[in-house]
């Protein structure tokens, strides 16, 4: 098998790890060459081993490149994804796509005329932590789930230099919301009926340096996702909650647990505990005997499968494993939670 030749657009942060690992250590596509507006990063590229091109038109002009793939900051992706098709060759674009929905029918709509393939790197469904979710989600595990509460939180304020900045996509809403909303769209597979949120400015920039947003989804699941940037303490990654039970994971680590109500048990009711000033029965620890916990469960993500995937759609005619018409759906929601924190009004969503 031949492996597909990848020409990388943009050679940083996420530029040089797909080069270097996802595609780099993969069987299906290789790292053909880099392209990057700087100089500087070209160097990097071929310090690293990999040829370098000039310009974007020397990439397109090439006839061994079958692909590219779009790492560069987010206002740029839609113009070099359209140069990129309309050249002939398939396109794998970083996330956010683009920094709009019409930007993305744009793009669609060109793949759509070259009749090449267009994918979006939506990696994070992969993640450990959410296939976890998922699982519980899916089997059922705390009975049917009711309210999922999905945070990132950090201490370090926006990153690097084109995030703190409007004209090129930057703001954590369209870069770590990007991943979340991915996840619970793929997790809840319902549409979200109705959107309120609230972005926060606690550093100063022009853009969001976080947010809180509150979903409901067609079936009743409500969700709060929350992306903060001055978290000195973080709250669980994930916060779960079904008819018959929670599950809690606290981090990437995949700490957490599950705690079930115990079938077997007869009803002992909660001794009240003194609280604060006051007493309570409501907020007492259920009786020892009424609930266990179980383990979050193990899973193992088959990361690969991305540019596996990609090889396949594009040489087999495979179904993707990220479908434009769900990353159309995140972009479709972002525009809503950006509505709501500015009206400060409740989206309903048709
Ligand atoms: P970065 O600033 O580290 O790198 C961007 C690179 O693109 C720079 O080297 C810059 O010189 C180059 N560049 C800028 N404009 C260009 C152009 N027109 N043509 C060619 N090169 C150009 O940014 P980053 O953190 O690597 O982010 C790049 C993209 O990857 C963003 O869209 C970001 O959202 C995405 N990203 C995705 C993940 C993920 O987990 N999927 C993680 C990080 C970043």
């Amino acid at each position: 098998m031949e492996k597909m030749n990848f020409v990388i657009v943009g050679y940083g942060g996420m530029g040089g790890y797909h080069a270097r690992e996802l595609i780099g250590e993969n069987d299906y596509v290789q790292t053909y060459g880099v392209y990057d507006i700087k100089e500087e990063r070209r160097e990097q590229a071929r310090k690293d081993g990999f040829q370098t091109y000039d310009t974007l038109n020397d990439v397109l002009a090439d006839d061994d490149v079958e692909a590219i793939l779009i790492a560069t900051p987010n206002d740029s992706h839609l113009e070099i994804a359209i140069k990129s098709l309309r050249a002939g060759k398939h396109v794998v674009c970083e996330k956010p796509v683009t920094m709009s929905v019409a930007e993305l029918d744009d793009i669609l709509a060109v793949a759509e005329t070259t009749q090449r393939q267009f994918m979006v790197h939506q990696n994070r469904r992969w993640d450990n932590d959410f296939l976890i979710v998922r699982e519980w989600y899916q089997q059922y595990m705390l009975g049917e789930v009711f309210q999922i509460e999905s945070r990132v939180h950090g201490a370090n304020g926006i990153p690097g230099d084109w995030r703190h900045l409007k004209e090129y996509g930057g703001g954590m809403l369209l870069d770590w919301g990007v991943h979340l909303l991915d996840q619970l769209l793929f997790l809840v597979d319902q549409p979200v009926k109705r959107v309120y949120s609230d972005l926060s400015y606690v550093l100063g920039d022009e853009v969001d340096d976080g947010f809180t947003a509150w979903l409901t989804f067609g079936n009743g699941v409500k969700a709060h996702v929350e992306v903060g940037t001055s978290n000195f303490v973080k709250l669980p990654r994930w916060y779960v909650k079904g008819y018959s039970g929670t599950g809690q994971i606290n981090d990437w680590d995949l700490s957490g647990k599950i705690i079930v109500p115990n079938e077997t048990t007869e009803r002992v009711a909660p001794t009240p505990i003194k609280a604060g000033q006051g007493l309570t029965k409501t907020m007492a620890p259920p009786s020892e005997e009424m609930t266990k916990e179980l383990p979050i469960l193990e899973v193992e993500a088959d990361f690969p499968e991305f540019y596996r995937n990609f090889y396949e759609v594009v040489h087999q005619n495979a179904t993707p494993v990220v479908k434009n018409n769900e990353v159309r759906q995140v972009l479709v929601l972002i525009d809503a939670i950006f509505e709501s924190a500015m009206t400060g009004k409740i989206i309903e969503m048709n």
